[in-house]
Order: structure tokens, then sequence, then C-alpha cells
């Protein structure tokens, strides 16, 4: 697990664009993982990148939606 780089408080108004909902996205290694959609935000010199275009998709997703 990598040093934390980001705030606790940047994380709680971090939210997946992807998703309708805005989940609140998970710090996860050095990635920023929705835990909707299973999309994975990558962390650029400690900036989250909250992209969906930059995003990649995890495999696992809680609320069904399943991209390829
Ligand atoms: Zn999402």
């Amino acid at each position: 697990m990598a040093e934390q780089c980001i705030s606790e408080r940047l994380l709680k108004v971090l939210a997946c664009p992807a998703c309708d909902t805005r989940p609140k996205v998970k710090l996860i290694d050095d990635s920023l993982h929705c835990p909707c959609c299973g999309r994975i935000y990558p962390i650029e010199n400690g900036v989250p990148v909250m992209l969906v275009e930059r995003a990649t998709l995890g495999n696992n997703t809680e609320c069904g939606e399943r991209t390829q």
C-alpha cells in the first residue's frame, strides 16, 4: 500500500463522474476506485484525474453496470 498522497478531505468530495448517483470513490493503492461502475481513476503527481476517458475499467461492480 503506497503512502496516501491525497487528503481524506479531498477524497470526500471526489465522486465518480461516470455514475449518475455520484458515488464516492475509494483510494486503493495509487488510484481511485468507483464502487459502483468499477472504474479506476489514476492519480498523477498527487492529483486525482477524475475523467471518464482516463479511467480504466475494473472488474468488480456492485450496481450491475458492465461495460467492456
Ligand atoms: Zn462510477
